[in-house]
């Protein structure tokens, strides 16, 4: 529900307001962009009617239409901002995400880091916890890639983002100190999962589904980790599945500007998972940022035909740098 406030209310009226909100063990939520003109509610307001919030000082008390409340623009109209330990995404902040697709090693974790932040990337990725198609295949590092990427994040001073597949792995993160919670796209829909991250102090990156629709699916799962107390999500698309099979994945660009209509979240693009092949992420990365997205997170790796997975899509620290440059253009464009 959304209560709005006529513009003379006073302090008296303003604390009625709330204390009727909580009355009903029900939170407020003042969006600060709005000059304390809106409140939302958090919380079941299903048998609530509206004319229980119609006091002295209220304008009008609506619904939120949508099944995704807080995540909606009409709960919040201000862009969120999302703070990873100091480097931003959201509202006019573009950041760059990048490292290897898996934490592989010292040498190659570091040599990554070092090469992305030369060329201006400010958050260093890599997976550690893999979701792989194949039981046979590379697993991941698990705790030692933990423990590489927070080693990574104090010699080069940039922020980790890596990937969790399960609640009982969120101790391991605690201790690592995490600084962004990936949720894969095959985990989209884990709800235990997205539950538990509303209740973790760090933000989350929401991969889409793998053919997750955007309203239905999408946001509802964003929906599981605000409402449970952790509003700072950034939504990543990373391709969907078609019926398309000359790439891996189809970038869905199209969700970029859409989001921005529905949503206050901010919005990245991953073109390495969305493409599969190192020739298309440059051009599309380009079209990603002209689009309006937030941020990319980008596979990079020194020697990728040695990677240990993903390695047709992982670009090489030069290829990276070009990208890097190229991007600045196109966002001295824009
Ligand atoms: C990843 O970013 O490491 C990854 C596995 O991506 P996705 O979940 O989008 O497939
Ligand atoms: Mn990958």
């Amino acid at each position: 529900m959304i209560i709005s406030l006529k513009e003379g209310i006073t302090p008296e009226q303003y604390s009625s307001v709330l204390d009727r909100i909580k009355s009903k063990d029900l939170e407020p939520h003042m969006d600060e962009g709005s000059l304390m003109t809106i409140i939302g509610i958090r919380g079941d307001t299903r048998k609530i009617e509206e004319n229980y919030f119609m006091i002295e000082g209220v304008k009008s008390v609506k619904r939120v239409s949508k099944r995704y409340k807080e995540v909606s623009r009409e709960f919040k109209n201000t862009d969120t901002i999302v703070d990873i330990a100091g480097v931003k995404l959201g509202n006019g902040y573009f950041n760059v995400i990048a490292g290897p697709c898996s934490v592989e090693s010292r040498e190659q974790l570091f040599e990554s880091a070092e090469k992305v932040k030369l060329s201006g990337a400010k958050l260093l990725r890599g997976g550690a916890f893999k979701p792989r198609s194949s039981p046979y295949e590379f697993q991941g590092m698990e705790e030692k890639g933990l423990e590489l990427l927070a080693e990574a994040r104090e010699k080069f001073g940039l922020p980790i983002v890596t990937e969790i597949m399960d609640i009982r792995d969120l101790e391991l993160f605690k201790k690592y100190d995490i600084d962004m919670y990936q949720v894969g796209a095959r985990n989209m829909q884990n709800f235990n999962l997205l539950k538990e991250l509303g209740h973790v102090n760090k933000p989350v990156l929401l991969k889409r589904g793998l053919s997750a629709k955007i309203e239905e699916e999408w946001l509802l799962s964003a929906e599981y980790i605000v409402s449970n107390g952790n509003s700072n999500v950034v939504l990543c698309e990373r391709g969907i599945r078609t019926f398309e099979t000359a790439y891996r994945n189809v970038l869905d660009l199209n969700c970029v500007p859409y989001l921005k209509q529905i949503t206050h979240l901010p919005i990245i693009v991953d073109p390495s998972h969305a493409t599969g092949n190192i020739d298309l992420v440059p051009s599309m990365s380009l079209a990603a940022v002209a689009a309006g997205a937030h941020g990319l997170i980008l596979e990079v790796h020194p020697n990728r035909k040695q990677a240990l997975s993903d390695s047709n899509q992982q670009l090489s620290p030069e290829e990276f740098y070009n990208l890097m440059k190229t991007i600045d253009r196109i966002k001295s464009i824009l």
